[in-house]
């Protein structure tokens, strides 16, 4: 091949050559080369430099051991990595997250995803994911404090504030990024802005935690008032009941709206009159408790509805805040069969393309998560320059500034995205977006 194929077939022969069995990896880049492969056929020189093609080869993926002791003195073996994407534009940025699920194909797919997201930020961020097949469920905190020591000896050689910049995901919170920060810094014998997310006290940027969920809230009111509606008095129905998910449930909440679900892997919590704010609190207490969310039916006067999802409710907007796959095709042909206005994703590819099929062909409007989820990444961004000036952290600031990247974003979206109808196509106006600015950064170095 000797410049960029112009099918997407043969694009993805290739990908599916190199990348045997990564299915979830192969998903995600079909997703985006759907969009981009058309703009690159009108512009020779992506084409010829084979932007994509260098794009989904990461500049290098680290696996390495991690051996950690059990309470009853069990010797334990675990595998970590970091997927080292990009630095076309910034230090590699992304995310660690702990589940038994994470593997190279999950991991590649997620910074994969991050180098898109992270170029609609407007922010000097490159790309990168990492995590460990380790599952916390059950485990103790001096377990778990011990795994984050373990992982570290490895990572630390690999990060710094000017390499690559982890963060939390899934099951990495505020309370692990502590741990790992706390042996980063012991074993550098450095206090530096290496990981962000970090606790308030030590160089965490305000609002981190919320930003997420808050900066998914403030797209979706832009995607809404596009369409001429509104949050106010509309039910919402949200997926996952993590730090995502309840900060979304939280701002909107704010904004006017009805948020009747949140869920777990096993079932749905369903409160047909809306969660209030304290309830929302009394989830994220019960849950970093080690408690579960049914647990929480009865007291809120709600309906614990055992191995189901939200979407078979009727409900006006849709927020899958859980994790990868998780709203299938018949999922979304029951959001459509009861009118929903709009999807918008709190967590990274969350729908399966069968789901997105259903949508397109309902002319149902959908918002990918690179776009609608960027909030927490920025504000990661933004804990980068307050540790680079040796400075504190300022939460109007944050806060404005969210909501400005936020809103940035969506006209992003717009720029690529409008379609002739005049509706949006927030998927392919985020992958356009996104590629030119890597794009553009990927010609200025030459071929490295
Ligand atoms: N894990 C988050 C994401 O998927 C945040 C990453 C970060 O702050 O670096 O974007």
């Amino acid at each position: 091949m000797t410049a960029t194929p112009k099918t997407l077939e043969a694009f993805m022969n290739w990908t599916r050559e190199r990348n045997p069995g990564q299915e979830e990896f192969h998903q995600a880049v079909e997703e985006v080369a759907a969009h981009v492969l058309p703009f690159i056929a009108e512009h020779r020189e992506y084409a010829e430099a084979r932007i994509l093609e260098r794009l989904t080869e990461p500049d290098r993926i680290i696996s390495f051991r991690v051996s950690w002791m059990a309470d009853d003195g069990t010797v334990q073996v675990n595998r970590g990595w970091r997927v080292q994407l990009s630095n076309a534009i910034g230090p590699y940025k992304g995310g660690l997250r702990f589940t038994p699920g994470v593997s190279e194909s999950v991991l590649k797919f997620l910074a994969f995803e991050q180098a898109f997201k992270n170029a609609l930020t407007g922010l000097p961020l490159g790309a990168g994911k990492g995590g460990a097949d380790f599952d916390p469920r059950g485990r103790s905190d001096a377990e778990i404090m011990r795994f984050c020591q373990s992982f570290m000896t490895e990572l630390h050689r690999h990060i710094g504030p000017e390499i690559d910049i982890p963060a939390g995901d899934i099951n990495v919170g505020p309370r692990e990024i502590g741990w790992l920060f706390g042996a980063y810094k012991r074993i550098e014998n450095r206090f530096d802005g290496a990981l962000t997310g970090k606790g308030a006290s030590f160089g965490g940027a305000p609002l981190r935690p919320e930003a997420t969920g808050y900066g998914l809230i403030y797209f979706t009111a832009c995607a809404l008032e596009a369409m001429g509606e509104g949050m106010d008095g509309r039910s919402v129905l949200i997926s996952g009941a993590g730090n995502v998910a309840t900060h979304a449930a939280d701002e909107a909440i704010r904004q006017g709206g009805k948020v009747i679900t949140l869920s777990a892997h096993d079932g749905c919590l369903h409160h047909a009159a809306g969660f209030s704010h304290e309830q929302i609190n009394e989830v994220r207490s019960h849950k970093a408790g080690g408690g579960h969310i049914k647990d929480l039916a009865r007291p809120f006067g709600a309906k614990w509805r055992a191995d189901a999802k939200p979407w078979d409710l009727p409900g006006h907007i849709a927020l899958p805040c859980a994790t990868q796959n998780e709203m299938q095709e018949a999922d979304a042909q029951a959001l459509v069969d009861n009118g929903v206005l709009l999807v918008a994703e709190g967590a990274n590819m969350p729908l399966t393309p069968d789901a997105m099929g259903v949508l397109r062909r309902a002319r149902t409007a959908y918002a990918p998560g690179k776009a609608t989820n960027a909030g927490g990444v920025a504000v990661s961004g933004m804990e980068m320059s307050q540790n680079a000036m040796h400075g504190p952290g300022d939460r109007e600031h944050v806060c404005r500034r969210l909501n400005e990247t936020m809103v940035a974003i969506h006209q992003r979206c717009l720029e690529h995205g409008r379609r002739k109808d005049n509706r949006i196509d927030y998927v392919k106006g985020a992958n356009i977006a996104g590629f030119r600015k890597l794009a553009d950064a990927m010609l200025a170095y030459g071929v490295v």
